[in-house]
């Protein structure tokens, strides 16, 4: 299993696991190259609703999709809240949040469908987005796993309700932790790490660390860990490994940007024949 950026044209660069099967499914995360936004949000911008123009979020958009071999105009996006709230989707939402941010699925930061051909995207900015593939049902979802997803379990939540909605065994997920601050630059206060002690007692040892007088916590083990509590397998869970901040000349990092800046997208949807 790995993760690797690839190259698709005119400097569009691709984030891609190796464990997703392309016969059954197509995925694909940003970086911050190849796009037509200005400064603050140069240049892949995924996101409306920070600020950016939005025909250039489109352009931008239509780009990475239609170089996936998707439809940009069928795009499913939600508003993401930092909540732990999870929609399936199928072909009556086609085309919501695509131009609108307005439009979006409210309230919602979770997509899963077994729709075949219809994208789920989410944006991020040092947030983990968490993939998910079921090829034995024949379903998928992405989740957003910023700290407040994370430690309301948002990832695990969303196999879940993959296994309420399409009959999907945790044992058979393939899951994928795309690129997100990592551990080694994410310093969190106590209130937030209070909090990850109290949601994961037994893996405190591997998601917080002391690095001299400060906290820092490990969102990709945090989404790993909570994924095989349920029953996901270790060795079907691909990761990134791969810090926002620490290569933000490569992706948007809230933190390293500091503050104002665009968003990735991180792209999945079943294959259609
Ligand atoms: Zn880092």
């Amino acid at each position: 299993m790995s993760f690797v950026l690839e190259h698709m044209r005119n400097n569009l660069w691709r984030g891609k696991f190796s464990s997703f099967p392309e016969d059954l499914c197509v995925h694909g995360l940003t970086g911050r190259l190849g796009g037509v936004s200005q400064k603050p949000y140069d240049s892949l911008n995924m996101a409306l609703h920070v600020g950016d123009n939005p025909a250039d979020v489109w352009e931008n958009r239509r780009r990475f999709l239609h170089a996936l071999g998707l439809k940009a105009e069928d795009m499913v996006t939600p508003e993401q809240v930092h909540g732990q709230h999870i929609v399936r989707v199928g072909r009556a939402e086609a085309g919501r949040g695509a131009k609108e941010y307005e439009d979006s699925i409210p309230e919602t930061d979770a997509l899963i469908t077994d729709e075949l051909g219809l994208p789920l995207v989410l944006c991020f900015a040092d947030c983990t987005p968490v993939l998910f593939l079921d090829p034995e049902h024949l379903a998928v979802g992405i989740a957003h796993g910023g700290w407040k997803g994370t430690v309301k379990k948002i990832a695990q939540k969303t196999v879940m309700a993959m296994t309420k909605e399409f009959g999907t065994k945790p044992s058979d997920v393939l899951a994928a932790i795309g690129p997100a601050i990592g551990p080694c630059c994410y310093e969190v206060g106590d209130e937030v790490a209070g909090q990850f002690r109290e949601a994961f007692p037994y893996h405190v040892e591997d998601i917080i660390s002391q690095m001299g007088d400060k906290v820092h916590l490990n969102l990709w083990q945090a989404n790993r860990l909570q994924l095989m509590d349920i029953g996901v397998k270790s060795e079907n869970i691909d990761m990134a490994d791969t810090c926002t901040a620490c290569k933000h000349q490569w992706f948007y990092s809230y933190r390293a940007d500091g503050g104002t800046t665009g968003r990735m997208a991180a792209v999945i949807a079943l294959n259609k024949y």
